[in-house]
């Protein structure tokens, strides 16, 4: 059978080696960390377990699909449980809105706030389940390998269909009034890490998601879902490598033929799958002159998608106005945005989004909250800089964050900071960005980094910087989604 290299083992990577090894390839996987899951990593600090990167689940059948389709029940690994109230949004003049996918109470709330938007609601969540039944069918299972598939008729005409022109902002504007309301649903745009006064109307299918199917949350953990998949890999005979970061692909007659270790081992393969951050992990893996059509001048010209300041902190105390998804709402949300994306630079008055697993599950930290509090950042300068002392900025949102009553300085018993820049060192993160590239531009978010090289034969791309997209039930398709093709190539 034909042996497969995967470079990471990040959602995407650990998605791809499953689906191989199911279907008899040999497969093994290259990761740098000592842990397996990327982005999706547990941290522990004392006795306060978080999770960092996706503490928000959607999309549940996504990862427990990986798992069923070798013949396993998902449930023998993790338990998903819907939160009924999953997030409440605060804002500086008092309003509270909590976000379900309970129509009716959506509406109840809304016939006081936005009695306008209540009336309306009934169409909107028909309208937005029709923009993520499309993407559905023409976007999410696809790969894209070659121009062909983006100029085919079908593509084409759905394209038309999910409002490429229209700017989220406008979207929901259009059917919501009161400006709280409307600022809740623009926060969507930064689960793709991008503006919701650029990017497109297209992206209120994650409303779909989360307003319709729901928001979930793994019992001990949600990084109980990467801890499935290693499990499930290493079963299934995948050759899994911690701490072992690749140096090199391989390319003989732009053909990919393996990998080169740090340590200069080299490993054959037939086919290499790049699960690493495309935009930062090719230019370093593959000497220019071997990727004409993806130079080192084209990476630069990409957008990220945004960043983030991350703050873990644990404390001797259960705050009782806090749920498990928080958002505390910034006095003028679009300047936010003009702050990230127009001037690159950190906002002052940051929406400060705070998760707290322990609200659903008190045994991650059985004498306090754990909190994970973060707050966009713009991606990292092209010299690697950031422009704030983490220090003063850290102590900045604790302050904003006491002006709600949570006096967390008062209470911490552990903390640790991410910054864009450790973000960018520990995943090799191009720029620090979360979700690889923004959606800001319409041409990326809807034609992002195809899925197979253009330049050399047997080489795949998979995880945040390809398509569909960021995010971790995106990746997690994305590695399916190539793991099929290659097995459709050796039929
Ligand atoms: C703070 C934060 C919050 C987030 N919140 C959410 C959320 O609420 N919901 C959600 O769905 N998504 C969220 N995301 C996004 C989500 O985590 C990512 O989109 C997803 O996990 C990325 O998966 P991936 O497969 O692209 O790979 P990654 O997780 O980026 O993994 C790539 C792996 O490749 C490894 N690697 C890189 N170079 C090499 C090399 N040379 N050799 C070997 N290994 C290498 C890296 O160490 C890494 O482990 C968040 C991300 C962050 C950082």
């Amino acid at each position: 059978m034909k042996k497969v290299v995967i470079i990471g083992g990040g959602l995407g990577g650990l998605s791809a080696a499953i689906t191989l090894a199911h279907a008899g390839f040999h497969v093994e996987l290259f990761e740098k960390n000592s842990h397996f899951g990327g982005k999706l990593m547990p941290v522990q600090l004392g006795e306060y377990n978080f999770d960092f990167g996706p503490n928000t689940i959607t999309m549940p059948y996504v990862f427990q699909q990986v798992i069923e389709q070798t013949g396993e029940r998902a449930d023998h690994y993790f338990d998903m449980v819907k939160l009924p109230t999953h997030t409440q949004n605060i804002f500086t003049d008092g309003t509270h809105l909590n976000f379900s996918s309970n129509q009716q109470y959506m509406i109840e709330q809304l016939e006081t706030l936005d009695p306008i938007g209540a009336r309306n609601y009934p169409a909107f969540i028909k309208e937005i389940s029709r923009l993520f039944d499309l993407s559905e069918r023409h976007f999410l299972p696809k790969t894209f390998q070659s121009w062909r598939d983006y100029a085919s008729p079908t593509l084409g005409a759905a394209m038309l269909q999910v409002r490429p022109w229209q700017s989220l902002h406008k979207f929901f504007a259009s059917y919501f009034t009161n400006s709280n309301m409307i600022d809740s649903y623009n926060r969507y745009a930064t689960y793709i890490g991008s503006s919701p006064f650029q990017a497109p109307a297209t992206f209120a299918m994650i409303a779909y998601l989360e307003m319709v199917e729901g928001v979930y949350y793994v019992k001990g953990g949600n990084s109980k879902i990467a801890e499935a998949f290693t499990t499930l890999a290493r079963k299934l005979g995948v050759r899994l490598h911690p701490e072992t970061a690749v140096k090199k692909i391989l390319v003989t007659h732009k053909k990919a033929t393996g990998v080169e270790l740090h340590n200069g081992e080299r490993i054959d393969a037939d086919y290499v799958i790049m699960n690493a951050d495309l935009l930062k992990a090719y230019p370093e893996l593959v000497s220019e002159d071997e990727r004409p059509s993806f130079s080192n001048k084209k990476v630069q010209q990409f957008e990220p998608s945004i960043s983030a300041f991350v703050i873990l902190a644990g404390v001797k105390k259960r705050f009782s106005q806090l749920k498990h998804h928080n958002v505390f709402f910034s006095e003028n949300y679009q300047q936010e945005f003009s702050d990230l994306f127009t001037h690159q630079s950190y906002s002052h008055q940051p929406t400060i989004y705070v998760s707290n697993s322990s609200y659903t599950d008190p045994a991650r930290s059985p004498s306090g909250d754990n909190l994970f509090i973060l707050v966009n950042a713009p991606a990292l300068l092209q010299n690697g800089d950031m422009q704030v002392d983490s220090t003063s900025y850290k102590n900045h949102i604790y302050q904003m964050l006491s002006s709600h009553g949570l006096d967390i300085q008062e209470h911490l018993e552990v903390e640790k900071t991410f910054t864009p820049i450790d973000i960018s060192e520990k995943f090799g993160a191009y720029r620090g960005a979360l979700y690889g590239l923004s959606a800001n531009r319409k041409i990326d978010a809807f034609l992002r980094s195809r899925n197979r090289s253009r330049d050399i034969h047997n080489l795949f791309f998979v995880g945040g910087s390809t398509h569909p997209g960021g995010g971790s039930p995106m990746v997690t398709l994305s590695g399916q989604n190539v793991a099929k093709l290659i097995i459709l190539l050796e039929k």
